[in-house]
């Protein structure tokens, strides 16, 4: 089934046809990339408009499901109220997940002769099933990370910045064919290392753990990957750290397959970290979805007792240890779920090492 198929037999009742702004789930539906225009789908049409910067390229990689129609001297408006009314449309439904307040009341302000309702959770739910093109995608950008990260590792040196780590990472991933980041590059050492979510520094490196969060952008589907070296020697107390977290990891990525319970295996993995003395310094979640977005839905913790892991389902596995004002340790692999089996996507070597 097309996704313009999909996407129709999922509309709730009542809506008539969705309006979609973002640029993320234009190309998700259309297979095509651009920044301004509209993907529309009504009951019985696709329709891609967009203007002349990208009319040419629309045409070529436009899914066959969509009309790609040229806006031309400002009349953007009248052209798709047209088509809407033609195809008997009287409730047009928007994505209240992307709008802003202000772009809503223009869209209103264009469309008056429409009733304007929010479309919930319809693409988010598509987007969760991910066909083998785009788990494809997604392991490509994962390939183009690890040999980044490989690349990176290689040429580390004590008088580094964080940033200029952060900054090796990513130009490695675009020489390596990346069209970009899928979120901004995390390269922590030392005491920041216990923030999950710390920001490179201009700083030279410190000496202890150096975690390394980082994903390409292929294709328009995002990796993610964390990987923690040593800077120096790791003492007894940091080797622990490092293998709970990578024994937690492990027991979950051994459990994960078709029809596991998501908060199960969020649990197998924190009763490990608890178990070892660490309780309260694994504060977030396993995992979550990886898409187009870096963060997708599955949520992949406590909260998803209940939902099983389905064919389709793109998730990390991506537990921790923080130990503030110390240090901290995440480990993340990408693992995709198919009807018969779970399979880990991420290649790079995990277990600890030491540089300098
Ligand atoms: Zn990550
Ligand atoms: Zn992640």
């Amino acid at each position: 089934m097309s996704r313009y198929s999909a996407l129709v037999s999922r509309l709730p009742a009542g809506i008539d046809a969705l309006i979609v702004t973002s640029e993320k789930n234009q190309r998700y539906l259309s297979g095509f990339p651009f920044t301004d225009g509209y993907v529309v789908a009504t009951r019985s049409h696709g329709y891609l408009f967009t203007d002349f910067r990208y009319i040419e390229a629309a045409k070529r990689e436009t899914r066959p499901e969509y009309e790609v129609i040229m806006f031309e001297n400002g009349n953007r408006t009248a052209l798709v109220t047209e088509k809407l009314k033609n195809d008997g449309v009287k409730v047009l439904a928007y994505e209240d997940n992307f709008l802003t307040v202000r772009e809503l009341e223009g869209l209103k302000k264009e469309f008056p002769d429409f009733e304007l309702v929010p479309v919930g959770t319809v693409l988010e739910d598509m987007r969760v099933y991910k066909d083998e093109e785009e788990i494809a995608s997604i392991v490509k950008a994962q390939r183009i990370a690890e040999a980044a990260l490989e690349e990176t590792l290689k040429r580390l040196t004590p008088d580094m910045t964080e940033i200029e780590v952060a900054a090796e990472l990513e130009y490695h991933m675009r020489r390596g064919g990346a069209a970009g980041t899928s979120f901004d590059t995390i390269a922590v050492s030392g005491k920041l290392s216990s923030c999950p979510h710390g920001v490179p520094r201009n700083v030279k490196l410190e000496r202890g753990f150096l975690t390394m969060d980082f994903g390409a952008l292929y294709n328009g589907y995002c990796s993610d990957m964390t990987r923690t070296v040593v800077l120096g020697k790791a003492d007894a107390e940091m080797k622990k750290v490092y293998d709970t977290v990578l024994q937690a990891q492990l027991a979950a990525l051994d459990a994960i397959k078709p029809g596991a319970d998501m908060g199960e295996m969020d649990k197998i993995a924190r009763d490990i970290i608890y178990g070892a003395g660490y309780e309260g310094c694994f504060g977030h979640s396993l995992g979550h979805g990886v898409g187009m977005f870096i963060h997708e839905r599955p949520g992949f913790s406590r909260l998803w007792f209940g939902h099983p892991l389905e064919a389709g389902h793109v998730v990390t596995v991506e537990p921790g240890i923080y130990l503030e004002n110390r240090y901290g340790v995440r480990i993340e692999d990408m693992v995709a779920i198919y009807e018969d089996r779970a399979e880990n996507l991420t290649k790079a070597p995990k277990e600890m090492i030491e540089l300098f």
